[in-house]
């Protein structure tokens, strides 16, 4: 029951309140990775829409944007993100048709938090204030919170919707104006959010989206002079180059980059909710997702018995078609992602890990990019399987011996997203919390998102926080007023 039959009109490139086409004319066609056929055509945006963006940004910034009142702000983003929930059913399709992720997690998931970005972030737009600051009798000292101009976003393949909603939302609600770059295998959320911004009344140029590939449009806006700061979402290996081309503008930069975040499952844990987090913590998202709790540590003394459920839990969760309401595995983003993950379980075969359950690819109805949900057991932490992102739905799960072991084998990675804890154990659980290095730590949950929560990494997973009043923060700067009144 692929829903393919009814037409996705193409996407064009918003700029300075219009769709437009590239100026070179060129489109590329986006995917369903779940049939393999083609959903639309998509304009490719180039160096040259490159420019034109961030000039109509840059002139949307020093003109109607920032002579708006705040409250006219809040009003508009408010609107944005009611125009999202009035369109949800066409955004979670269109979501599911381009990235392959089950429409049950567009739907339900995804729409909320796009959709209560703009809501939450449209009140911050009215409360960004600055001190006032004792200093001298003879001065009136006080700071401004601005924004810092025009914000550059490229964001990923995984949530494109949600990290439509992530960026563009603050840097908005804080003043600025945006260009915002989607991947381009997942296009045509960000172009139709692109356009609600349009209907929802933010003037022209304000908020830009121009899909294209990362070499060209990406890099193009990574390099142009008329961006102050750079937001970005993938994988570290794009993200440390983007950071060495933004010293050469001194952009302002956040890196939100990749993860192999632990999920520790203590002896004393309520164990069905910790299996049933361990199952959702890897498998939501088809385990292409940031923070997914991709290490499972579980203590040696109930590991054997943890892992014969956890294999019988994951043999039950089938892929379908994503488009099916009771689909909760959809299909890998594309092809070269379903084989990077297929070559990542052959490494842990040979590594030494044991497949308990999947482990292959699993077309449905003969065609797509679906990997079986899989479990690795038997593994170490010194494994390629155990230290290196995979994306997909592949389980790592290695034993550990008490707390000092759990906490150490957790750290003993490159990365520092997320982490997860179980135990019924409240001391233990704060203090597992504090020696975590990650920038989230969920406790007896895992995989749970809210706008007014930062969210970021520390070590290789970045730096910077989207999100919460700390993301906000990050789209403004400070400036220092010194007023002489004697
Ligand atoms: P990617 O790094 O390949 O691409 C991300 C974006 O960067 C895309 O829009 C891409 O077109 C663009 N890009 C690629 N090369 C570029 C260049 N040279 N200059 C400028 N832009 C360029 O990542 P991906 O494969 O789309 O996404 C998966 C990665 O994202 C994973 O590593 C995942 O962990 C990470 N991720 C992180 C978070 C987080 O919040 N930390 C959230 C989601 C995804």
């Amino acid at each position: 029951m692929s829903d393919t039959i009814a037409p996705v009109r193409p996407a064009r490139l918003i700029i300075n309140g219009e769709a437009v086409d590239a100026a070179s004319g060129r489109t590329f066609t986006t995917t369903n990775p779940a049939t393999g056929e083609p959903i639309t055509e998509v304009a490719e945006a180039g160096v040259e829409d490159v420019d034109r963006a961030v000039r109509a940004a840059r002139a949307a910034f020093e003109g109607p944007w920032s002579r708006m009142k705040a409250s006219d702000r809040q009003r508009l983003l408010t609107k944005l993100g009611d125009l999202v929930l009035e369109n949800a059913d066409e955004l979670a399709r269109l979501e599911t048709l381009d990235n392959g992720k089950p429409i049950f997690e567009s739907r339900q998931v995804d729409i909320g938090m796009v959709a209560g970005c703009f809501h939450y972030f449209a009140g911050w737009a009215t409360k960004l204030t600055g001190e006032t600051i004792p200093v001298s009798p003879a001065f009136f000292n006080y700071t401004l919170r601005e924004p810092v101009g025009v914000v550059g976003a490229i964001i990923p393949w995984n949530f494109p919707m949600i990290m439509v909603g992530w960026k563009a939302a603050p840097a908005l609600a804080a003043g600025n104006t945006v260009v915002l770059k989607p991947a381009a295998e997942t296009p045509l959320t960000a172009v139709r959010i692109g356009e609600l911004a349009l209907e929802a009344g933010l003037p022209p140029g304000v908020f830009n989206v121009l899909p294209g590939p990362g070499s060209v449009a990406g890099a193009a806006l990574v390099r142009h002079p008329g961006v102050d700061k750079l937001t970005f979402t993938g994988s570290t290996e794009v993200g440390r180059g983007i950071m060495h081309e933004c010293a050469n503008t001194l952009k302002k930069v956040t890196l939100e980059l990749g993860g192999k975040s632990p999920n520790i499952v203590f002896a004393d844990a309520d164990l069905d909710a910790a299996l049933r987090g361990a199952t959702t913590g890897i498998f939501y998202g088809k385990g292409e997702v940031c923070a997914a709790g991709s290490r499972l540590l579980v203590e040696r003394s109930i590991y054997d018995d943890f892992v014969a459920k956890l294999a019988e839990r994951a043999s039950k969760l089938v892929p379908m078609d994503p488009m099916d309401p009771k689909c909760r595995l959809g299909a890998l983003v594309n092809e070269k992602q379903m084989n990077t993950v297929l070559s990542y379980i052959e490494t842990g075969v040979k590594e030494g890990a044991t497949v308990v359950a999947g482990g292959k690819r699993a077309p449905v109805n003969g065609k797509g990019t679906f990997v079986q949900a899989t479990v690795l057991a038997n593994a170490t932490n010194a494994m390629r399987v155990a230290q290196e992102e995979i994306f997909g739905p592949v389980l790592t799960v290695i034993p550990f011996e008490g707390e000092d072991d759990a906490v150490a084998q957790a750290n003993d990675v490159f990365y520092g997203l997320a982490a997860g804890v179980w135990t019924k154990d409240v001391k233990k659980a704060h203090r597992v919390a504090r020696r975590l290095q990650a920038g989230t730590v969920w406790v007896n949950m895992y995989n749970f998102y809210d706008p007014a929560m930062p969210f970021g990494g520390v070590k290789g997973s970045g730096f910077g926080r989207d999100l919460g009043a700390e993301g906000l923060l990050g789209y403004t700067q400070t400036k220092s007023v010194w007023v002489s009144i004697e």
